[in-house]
């Protein structure tokens, strides 16, 4: 990845002209069958851009409590546009029950916002949700007259796991977020797809956001590379994150909630009292975790093999079988 990188044909694509940033922009188009597509510097700014693009002031996302959008994203969407965020609690696997979307489309009526954009999210917290979960949420949108935006952050690990062609959970949205970092690795860079009108509006507000990049051709280069030859790598990520599951869940007494494995995603929930020794012992073995007291989300991804991987279940397990042993 980094010797296309260096070696990447680069223009200014200010001016449109970076082949490299064309290339890529059309081989997304394609591959998701949209008319066009926009390349931007993070998944937020893809977000945001989308949700500009498609919504005014005064005008309203209805999306996910939890979803990106709403959570973890400084409220870009309201700071920068006027646009109010509606969010709906997920049900357990990670989608919208239809009957909220409905409940929370406003009347017109000028005491509320005017709900604009249904925003999804695929993979949520590691969960594929799957394909019909997501066309009746659509559907409710649709019927309301809102427009579709999925935040597809991890799109290819959903369409991996749900085994569909990426085309067929695209076609249900207007435009299609998609991180080139995240499990495929590269460096910076999301793409968004979708009409071209949409689209156009899209550049010029990434364009006024500060993220019309001049020789971005370096970073092209790498996603293109991303999306064309690192999507098959993703279900030995899934593969290994079961390994992983597995093994921790042969540890049932040390977990306050039962260990759960969604794609690329494990979740541990240690007792209070481990937290801390787990992550230092983790620690000394060249592993490292993040986040604090609760719940912990371990990963998978290209960097990590079976020799990594066998390194951090044998960490866990010296940790464990030790304190098993002394209690
Ligand atoms: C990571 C992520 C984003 C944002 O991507 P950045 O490139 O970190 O800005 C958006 N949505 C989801 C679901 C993500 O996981």
């Amino acid at each position: 990845m980094r010797a296309a990188m260096a070696s990447a044909e680069v223009g200014d694509d200010v001016y449109g002209d970076d082949p490299t940033v064309n290339r890529l922009e059309a081989a997304a188009a394609a591959k998701f069958d949209k008319e066009a597509a926009l390349f931007v510097s993070s998944g937020t700014q893809s977000n945001l851009v989308a949700m500009l693009a498609h919504c005014g002031r005064g005008e309203e996302v209805i999306t996910g409590f939890g979803y990106h959008t709403f959570t973890y994203e400084a409220a870009g969407a309201s700071v920068l546009g006027g646009i109010a965020l509606h969010p709906i609690p997920p049900e357990a696997d990670g989608g919208l029950d239809p009957d909220k979307i409905r409940t929370a489309v406003k009347p017109d009526d000028s005491h509320h916002p005017i709900s604009r954009l249904l925003s999804l999210e695929n993979t949520h917290y590691g969960k594929a949700i799957p394909l019909e979960r997501i066309q009746a949420a659509v559907t409710a949108g649709r019927e309301a007259g809102l427009m579709v935006h999925l935040d597809g952050a991890r799109f290819f690990n959903a369409v991996t796991a749900l085994k569909i062609e990426p085309a067929a959970l695209a076609e249900l949205f207007d435009t299609v977020s998609i991180c080139l970092s995240k499990g495929l690795g590269s460096p910076a860079g999301s793409v968004l797809v979708g009409p071209a009108d949409a689209i156009a509006r899209a550049r010029r507000w990434r364009k006024m956001l500060g993220g019309g990049l001049r020789q971005a051709g370096v970073l092209a280069a790498a996603g293109l590379q991303a999306l064309e030859q690192n999507v098959a790598g993703l279900a030995e990520d899934h593969r290994r994150a079961e390994i992983l599951a597995t093994a921790l869940r042969e540890y049932g007494q040390a977990w306050d909630a039962p260990v759960a494995q969604a794609t690329n995603m494990v979740f541990i929930t240690p007792k209070t009292a481990d937290h801390a020794p787990l992550r230092a012992h983790l620690n000394g073995r060249g592993l490292r975790l993040g986040g604090g007291e609760g719940s912990i989300r371990l990963v998978l991804h290209r960097d990590i093999n079976d020799a990594k991987l066998d390194r951090a279940i044998d960490a866990f397990a010296s940790f464990y079988k030790r304190n098993t042993l002394s209690a």
